[in-house]
């Protein structure tokens, strides 16, 4: 690829582009991140992902070197230069380089500001028709996984295990609850078309797609639970789903092997990724 990446206040060729090897993000995941949809060459529910930014930045008291505005006018700028109609922005931020390795925050680094594009086809997607299989396994990550830091090995581990075992993703599971998927928010809709998903806490990330979600389904008159499930209570459950930003809403089809409802993906699950994606299109106007 050929993109035209940022770093640090320049427009540059990926292959030019140079972070320091005493980066904190390098050496700590000392680093937040964000990723932004694209359709149609334009960003989709941005205003949330740089609030949660910001969250993550006052949590972790990093401070963002240019403002939100600026942000979106340099999102503008990769999306134009890399010609991006369907795809997302990744936005990450670390403390910078303090030039040695040690634990203590420096007083004086000067933060790492990375953006990049990448082209994908969204929309049109073959798990939303076929749907997705999860297995469940032990959640092994941190205790502040509200804050969307950069340390995702423990997502990746769960992910590639899936993968290996002949599934499409990972839904986490801590004290025989289920958390969230290894990226992105869990879901599961009970005899009586409720939707049911974990409540916000520092447990799970506080998903922006899940946010727009709950919004839509009450305007659409879906009865919504934010409480605690097993995964038990999943495998018979009548549909399952999951959200996140450049996914939207894909359904599940069995999780541990067994299959949800009928196998197939459900009614309740299509219905959300249809008024999400109408929602998505609409800012693209
Ligand atoms: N949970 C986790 C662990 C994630 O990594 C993500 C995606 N980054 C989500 C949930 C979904 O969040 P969003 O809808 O903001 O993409």
């Amino acid at each position: 690829m050929n993109r035209i990446v940022y770093v640090n206040g320049e427009y540059i060729n990926e292959h030019d582009a140079r972070i320091s090897i005493f980066d904190r993000g390098f050496l700590f995941a000392d680093a937040v991140y964000e990723v932004t949809a694209v359709i149609h060459g334009k960003l989709i529910d941005n205003e949330g992902h740089m609030a949660r930014l910001e969250r993550s930045c006052k949590e972790l008291a990093l401070t963002l070197p240019v403002s939100v505005d600026e942000l979106k006018h340099i999102q503008e700028e990769l999306i134009r230069l890399n010609d991006i109609d369907e795809g997302g922005i990744y936005l990450q931020l670390t403390r910078g380089s303090a030039g040695d390795r040690d634990f203590a925050y420096p007083k004086d680094a000067q933060p790492t500001l990375v953006l990049f594009s990448q082209a994908r086809s969204l929309i049109e997607s073959p798990k939303a028709k076929k749907g997705m299989k999860v297995v469940t396994i032990e959640d092994i990550r941190w205790h502040r996984r509200d804050i969307k830091t950069v340390q995702l090995l423990a997502p990746c581990m769960a992910k590639q295990f899936a993968l290996d075992h002949g599934y499409d993703d990972a839904w986490l599971t801590e004290d025989g609850y289920i958390t969230e998927g290894s990226s992105n928010n869990a879901y599961i809709v009970t005899d009586d078309g409720t939707v049911v998903t974990r409540p916000l806490s520092n447990d799970i990330l506080h998903g922006i797609t899940r946010k727009a979600l709950l919004q839509l389904a009450s305007e659409a008159d879906i009865k919504i639970e934010e409480r605690l499930f097993t995964p038990e209570e999943a495998m018979k459950a009548k549909e399952a789903f999951i959200s996140s930003a450049t996914t939207f809403v894909l359904p599940v089809i069995s999780i541990n092997d067994q299959a949800i409802g009928d196998g197939k993906p459900g009614p309740i699950a299509a219905r959300l990724r249809k008024i999400y994606i109408d929602l998505a299109l609409s800012q693209t106007a």
